[in-house]
């Protein structure tokens, strides 16, 4: 399918960095290092350091500068800071936030101009189509080849064997369409942050950028500090993927089939029982309680096969996308529960 031409705003080039004509607009100003010290100059080193100080925070910047130019520039900018800096976490941080925050933005745009950006600067292969699959209407594919590198990491839904896919095409909504482009846009962005720093640059910029390292050590830090010091109760020494599940239990949140039995199954096999399992579920929408209670019997072993089930491993609840966490030295939910009951830390990392 070819995309029609959509005309390009200056503000689709500051939303949309990643676009040829964004970086044609770029290399077209003739910014260098040594312009960063004059007034402007400055401007766009602010912003560039606003928009990493985002990403440290977890934000998602949805504004624009009121120049543009300055918005448009914040952004190789900021890639040049990030090559400075040179660390791999932070580096992936900015990315997500950037990836989302294209996201954000082609969720309002027309799907005419979606379709124009993604296979203008991406070459994915998709074309129109139109199917209903269960709950989902979808109106395009996109080949397997576009689509695969771009699957959200977390989300198991996504993956290719989850997909109705007919001779290497996947359907896909205009919607799943952004998703991927928010994929497409951090690969993009780490690319941009491998190659080494200039040797060297203006002082005020240096400045920046300590300033900006010194935010980020401070931040990861606190983050790296094992979240639960001491265990006063038995739900202080769950993982943080099962704190995650038993949160949404207790809220009613819908749990896919693989979340309850991940944490049905952890909870048998730190001993509680049946019936506290069954309270635990009593909040979700669909709660019925001769299902809940013949699924939980099932999985403690108590009926049919008569096999105890333990929880996936860690590899498995990540890509069921059940784990977004990084748990230092452990490989299974039941590991990082035994070692906090016996040393009392675990360390880890929420994933970017
Ligand atoms: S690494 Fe393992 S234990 Fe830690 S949150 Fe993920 S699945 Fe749970």
């Amino acid at each position: 399918m070819e995309s029609k031409p959509v005309l390009l705003s200056k503000e689709d080039l500051a939303k949309y960095p990643f676009l040829r004509e964004t970086q044609e607009y770029v290399r077209s100003i003739g910014l260098t290092l040594e312009d960063l010290s004059d007034e402007v100059g400055c401007e766009i080193v602010d912003l560039a350091a606003e928009r990493i100080r985002s990403a440290i925070g977890r934000r998602v910047r949805i504004e624009l500068a009121r120049d543009l130019d300055v918005e448009i520039l914040s952004f190789p900018v900021s890639l040049v800071m990030l090559r400075f800096i040179r660390d791999k976490l932070l580096t992936r941080r900015y990315a997500t936030s950037e990836g989302k925050r294209v996201t954000y933005f082609l969720r309002n745009e027309e799907e005419e101009k979606i379709l124009y950006i993604v296979m203008r600067s991406f070459n994915w292969r998709i074309r129109r189509y139109s199917e209903r699959v269960g709950p989902f209407v979808y109106d395009y594919q996109i080949y397997f080849v576009d689509y695969v590198p771009y699957v959200p990491e977390y989300r198991g839904m996504w993956k290719i064997v989850n997909k109705p896919v007919k001779d290497g095409w996947v359907p896909v909504t205009i919607h799943e369409i952004s998703r991927l482009v928010e994929e497409a846009v951090k690969k993009y962005v780490e690319s941009r942050c491998l190659s080494p720093p200039p040797s060297s640059a203006p002082e005020l910029f240096v400045e920046k950028v300590n300033e900006i390292k010194r935010e980020w050590e401070e931040a990861k830090a606190k983050m790296e500090l094992p979240r639960v010091a001491k265990v006063d109760r038995p739900e202080d020494a769950f993982p943080p993927c099962m704190r995650a599940l038993l949160e949404e239990a207790l809220a009613g949140k819908n749990l896919s089939h693989s979340a309850r039995f991940a944490l049905a199954s952890f909870l048998l096999n730190i001993g509680k029982t049946v019936d506290e399992i069954i309270e635990i579920f009593r909040a979700a929408p669909d709660f019925r309680e001769d299902i809940a209670r013949y699924q939980v019997e099932h999985i403690a072993g108590l009926r049919g096969s008569k096999t105890k089930y333990t929880p996936f491993k860690c590899e498995n609840m990540r890509s069921l996308g059940l784990c977004r966490w990084k748990c230092r030295g452990v490989k299974h939910p039941l590991q990082f529960y035994r070692l906090m009951l016996r040393k009392g830390r675990v360390e880890y990392e929420e994933l970017a």
